[in-house]
C-alpha cells in the first residue's frame, strides 16, 4: 500500500529523424496517486503511456523529474528494489514453467520466504484467480484469459506497494475482456494496492479507473473521475476522447448573440452567451444522447437527413446530415428512426459545451444536475 507521485516527470528520447534530434514521450508530467486508488492513464498510441509507466517501473530513465513512493525519491533506485510489480499485455509468463513456478518464482528469486510459505501463499492466490486446478500445467495448455489470471496472479503473490498493468486485457475477446475488467476492478478493491492501469481503450477507462488521467501527446489534458473527465473536459480532446460515440463537434462563427454553424444558427441563451465573449470562433459540442430528434415540422434547430441507423439492441446510432455536418445521436433501441427519412434535430442548451476555435480549451461545459443523477441512481 502506498502513495504515488509523479513530479514533472519527463522523458526525452534521442532520435535524429525528428525535429531537434529528440522526441518527447513524455513532457512534465505531474500526478498524486492515493494509497489504494486505481488510476487509468488513457490517450491514443504514441502518447506517452507506456513510457510513463516504464519510468514509474524503472525500466527506463527519468529525463527529469522525480518518481516518489510514499515520499521516497524513487527515480534513480533500480526496477528491482521499488516494490512494484507489473502485468503486460503479453503475459510474459516462462514457456517452461508450470503455473505453479511462474506464480513461485519471483518470491524464490527476490525475497528469502520460506518454501511452505511460498506455496501457501501461491495457492491462496491461485485460488483467488480460480486457477488452483491448472497449477500443475504448463502456459501454453493455458487458453489467453487463464494465462492472464496467471499472469496477474504472479504479480498479486509479491504483494507490491504498486501495480502497474500495460494494457494486460487486450489480447482477449471482447466477452473475456468485459469479464476480467470486473474481476480485476473487484481484485483490485478487495486487495486495496495503489494500481496504475494504461490503456488506449476510453472505455475500460470510464469503467476501471477510480480517477483517470488522459494524455495526449506526451502531456497530461486532464486528470479527474471518469464522470468528470465525461461531462466536464476541460478541452476538446478530452471531450473527443472519452465517450463512445464521440462527441459531435460543429464549428461556428460568433455573430452577436446566435452562433453561426454551416447548416445552421443556434440562439446564445443564458450562460452561453458569456462563455463566448471575446471569442469570433467555438466548437459547439453535444454529446450523441442530448442530441433532441423530433419530427421535421417541430420547429427544431435545423432540419437532417437520416444516413444509416446502426441498431445496437438497446439503442439506435443514428448518423444524420446537415448540409456539410455530418452528427451522431443515439435514440432508445425501442424507438423506429429510418434511413432516407428526414428529422428535426435540437441541441438543448443545458447539454452544450463550447470550446475556444483556437485552443480547444472548454468555455462551458453542459450543466450537471447533482441532485437529479443522484435520485436517478
Ligand atoms: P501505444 O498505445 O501505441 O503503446 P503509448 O502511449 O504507450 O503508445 P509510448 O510507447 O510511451 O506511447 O511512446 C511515446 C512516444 O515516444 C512515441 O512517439 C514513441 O515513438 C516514442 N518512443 C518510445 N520509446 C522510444 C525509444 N526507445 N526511442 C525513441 N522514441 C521512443
Amino acid at each position: 500500500m502506498a502513495r504515488l507521485t509523479l513530479d514533472g516527470v519527463t522523458k526525452r528520447f534521442r532520435d535524429d529523424d525528428a525535429p531537434g534530434g529528440e522526441v518527447v514521450a513524455v513532457d512534465d508530467l505531474s500526478v498524486d496517486i492515493d494509497d489504494g486508488e486505481f488510476l487509468v492513464l488513457v490517450g491514443p498510441s504514441g502518447c506517452g503511456k507506456s513510457t510513463t509507466l516504464r519510468m514509474v517501473a524503472g525500466l527506463e530513465s527519468v529525463t527529469t523529474g522525480e518518481v516518489r513512493i510514499d515520499g521516497r525519491d524513487v527515480t534513480d533506485r533500480a526496477a528491482k528494489s521499488r516494490d512494484i510489480a507489473m502485468v503486460f499485455q503479453s503475459y510474459a509468463l516462462y514457456p517452461h514453467m508450470t503455473v505453479r513456478r511462474n506464480m513461485a518464482f519471483g518470491l524464490e528469486e527476490s525475497t528469502d520466504m520460506p518454501d511452505d510459505a511460498i506455496a501457501e501463499t501461491v495457492a491462496e492466490t491461485a485460488a483467488m484467480l480460480d486457477v488452483e486446478a491448472l497449477l500443475d500445467r504448463k502456459p501454453r495448455e493455458l487458453s489467453g484469459g487463464q494465462q492472464q489470471r496467471v499472469a496477474l496472479g504472479r504479480a498479486i503473490v509479491r504483494d507490491p506497494a504498486v501495480f502497474l498493468m500495460d494494457e494486460p486485457l487486450s489480447n482477449l475477446d471482447a466477452k473475456l475482456r468485459a469479464q476480467m475488467r470486473t474481476e480485476l476492478q473487484r481484485l483490485q478493491n478487495d486487495l486495496g494496492v495503489t494500481t496504475v492501469y494504461v490503456t488506449h481503450d476510453q472505455t475500460e477507462a470510464m469503467t476501471m479507473g477510480d480517477r483517470i488521467a488522459v494524455l495526449d501527446g506526451g502531456r497530461l489534458q486532464q486528470v479527474g473521475t471518469p464522470l468528470e473527465c465525461y461531462h466536464e473536459p476541460t478541452n476538446e480532446f478530452v471531450a473527443g476522447f472519452v465517450g463512445d460515440p464521440s462527441m459531435n463537434f460543429l464549428d461556428c462563427e460568433v455573430r452577436g448573440d446566435r452562433l453561426s454553424a454551416a447548416a445552421f444558427d443556434y440562439p446564445l441563451v443564458g450562460d452561453l452567451r458569456d462563455a463566448v465573449r471575446g471569442t469570433d470562433r467555438v466548437t459547439l459540442g453535444v454529446r450523441p444522447e442530448d442530441v433532441a430528434l423530433s419530427g421535421p415540422d417541430d420547429d427544431p434547430t435545423f432540419v437532417a437527413g437520416v444516413d444509416v441507423v446502426e441498431p445496437t439492441g438497446d439503442e439506435n446510432v443514428v448518423h444524420l446530415t446537415a448540409g456539410d455536418e455530418t452528427l451522431v445521436a443515439t435514440v432508445p433501441g425501442m424507438r423506429r428512426v429510418e434511413s432516407g427519412t428526414e428529422v428535426g434535430v435540437s441541441l438543448p442548451p443545458e447539454t452544450v459545451h463550447l470550446f475556444d476555435g483556437q485552443t480547444g480549451e472548454a468555455l462551458r461545459n453542459r450543466v450537471v444536475d447533482d441532485e437529479a443523477e443522484r435520485v436517478s441512481l
